[in-house]
């Protein structure tokens, strides 16, 4: 699994200033795991495996990095996949979408690091009167330290060590740094 990350380019090795402001050696960009079908289908089937014993009846995701996993995860275990989103800031299910009571819903997020959309997510499964079945992602950059639910299930689990951009061992070397949106935008990751 680590080496279709590496070969597609999802995870990045080098020096990067994340979103948060912090630096890291490491950087994953899943989508690009996530656009190649035969991925896809692999990647989503371990967390359809994981899951299939648990009644699944519905599948949600938070948008927009989980719908893509969320929905194939649901088309493999053969359920209704729907998705939350953010309305001035407030994760809602919206779009006619719906939850009935006791209904068993998976969570799929395509990347955890704090768990905070995953976390707004189960509220509003719980809050339809629905049962929170399992959390499940592609990647946990918190290495299995971001507990959301009893069942939670990572495809690949992993730490990633951030810096302050002061304390960065990456800057003192003079390694160079990226910062990811950039490097997209130009076209891909350099050789
Ligand atoms: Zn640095």
């Amino acid at each position: 699994m680590l080496e279709i990350f590496k070969q597609t380019g999802a995870l990045l090795e080098g020096h990067f200033k994340l979103t948060s402001g912090r630096h890291s050696n490491t950087y994953f960009q899943c989508a690009k795991v996530l656009q190649h079908p035969e991925h896809l289908t692999v990647v989503c089937g371990e967390i359809a495996g994981h899951f299939s014993g648990e009644a699944v009846d519905t599948v949600i995701s938070p948008a927009i990095g989980g719908i893509v996993v969320g929905t194939e995860v649901g088309r493999q275990l053969g359920v209704k996949t729907i998705f939350a989103e953010r309305k001035e800031g407030k994760m809602t299910i919206r779009r006619g979408f719906s939850l009935e009571k006791g209904e068993r819903v998976l969570v799929v997020e395509d990347v955890i690091t704090t768990g905070g959309s995953v976390r707004e997510v189960i509220e509003q499964v719980e809050a339809a009167g629905a049962v929170p079945v399992g959390v499940a992602c592609v990647v946990d950059r918190s290495n299995g330290k971001v507990r959301l639910h009893a069942n939670q299930y990572a495809v690949l689990s992993m730490e990633v060590v951030s810096y302050a951009p002061e304390e960065c061992p990456l800057c003192h070397e003079g390694v160079p740094i990226e910062a990811p949106g950039s490097r997209a935008s130009a076209g891909g990751p350099a050789a």
